[in-house]
């Protein structure tokens, strides 16, 4: 009997785990002397979401190929974080990005991105000193600048695709890729929210019933600041308004501001915008940012 054959499931993507199967994988597959089709990488630290996803979905249409690093990168995280508990879900990122069509899946552990013996550290200023994210984490961006200047040149992307919902690491990766003339367009990919306007993040699974039924004040409570700015609120008053209606909701904020959007300097006027707004607050243990623009 001439019977169908069972359709191939999709070929999972090959995963690289030390620097070497990584430049073997990328320089049979897309080596930049003989092989023209180009290459984007999506760094991300697992625990994959539909944020994520559609991060890759860019990179697709952006690139030939595709790579995703995964890697919990314990240099971004400080001694009280939560480094030990960040979720970690490797066979669930695979599936996904297996049905993405994802090229590579680049997963060096923290032995290989760190050797024995490292000692070099980038210590960014300009948008990592902007008193925002650095100011509650100071470790935070030299770790991401570090991890990522070394992603950047161990897959040595054309393109890097980063999400606009962490705005200012987006800031800073692409003032390093500029400083240090590296040969790659970073691209800011806007963020995926809940239906009722959180925006996704792994770190989300914290919450608990009560905090997450809490969580989508962040978002509203940014959407009625820009709405208020847009008509011609004092940006000072609107941003009170907003920190008020947060904290009321249960969160201990570090931060509520409106800030210029591409040097992250502090605002007073939207005749000097254009304007971000950013926030990062704090419930029970989960601690979470957002932003949006003016
Ligand atoms: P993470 O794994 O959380 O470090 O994030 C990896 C990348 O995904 C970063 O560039 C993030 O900005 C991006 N990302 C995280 N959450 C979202 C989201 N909700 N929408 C779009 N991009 C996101």
């Amino acid at each position: 009997m001439a019977g169908k054959k069972a359709p191939t499931p999709p070929k999972g993507p090959r995963v690289a785990r030390t620097v070497s199967a990584l430049r073997k994988t990328l320089g049979a597959d897309v080596g930049k002397h003989t092989d023209a089709r180009t290459v984007a990488l999506v760094p991300t630290m697992g625990a994959l979401h539909a944020g994520h996803l559609a991060l890759v979905k860019l990179a697709k249409r952006r690139a030939d190929r595709v790579v995703v690093s995964i890697f919990v990168n314990p240099t971004q995280f400080g001694p009280a974080e939560d480094f030990g508990r960040y979720p970690r879900t490797w066979d669930a990122d695979l599936k996904a990005l297996a049905g993405e069509n994802v090229d590579v899946v680049w997963a060096p552990t923290a032995d290989v991105m760190y050797p024995q013996g490292f000692a070099t550290r980038l210590a960014p200023e300009g948008p990592a000193l902007a008193g925002l994210e650095d100011k509650f984490r100071p470790h935070f961006f030299g770790g991401v600048a570090t991890v990522v200047a070394k992603l950047f040149l161990q897959c040595r992307p054309d393109v890097a695709i980063f999400g606009q919902k962490d705005y200012q690491q987006l800031q800073v990766v692409t003032r390093l890729a500029r400083d240090l003339d590296l040969p790659l367009k970073v691209i800011g990919a806007p963020t995926w929210r809940e239906k009722d306007g959180l925006a996704l993040s792994s770190r989300n699974v914290y919450l608990s019933a009560q905090e997450r039924a809490a969580a989508p004040v962040l978002h509203a409570a940014l959407s009625a600041c820009a709405q208020e700015i847009r008509s011609g609120k004092i940006i000072a008053q609107a941003v009170d308004t907003a920190r008020n209606t947060i904290s009321r909701a249960g969160f201990i904020i570090d931060y509520v501001e409106a800030r210029h959007a591409a040097t992250l300097a502090p605002i007073h006027q939207q005749k000097d915008g254009p304007i971000r707004l950013l926030v990062a607050a704090k419930i029970g243990t989960t601690r979470l940012i957002d932003n949006i623009p003016v």
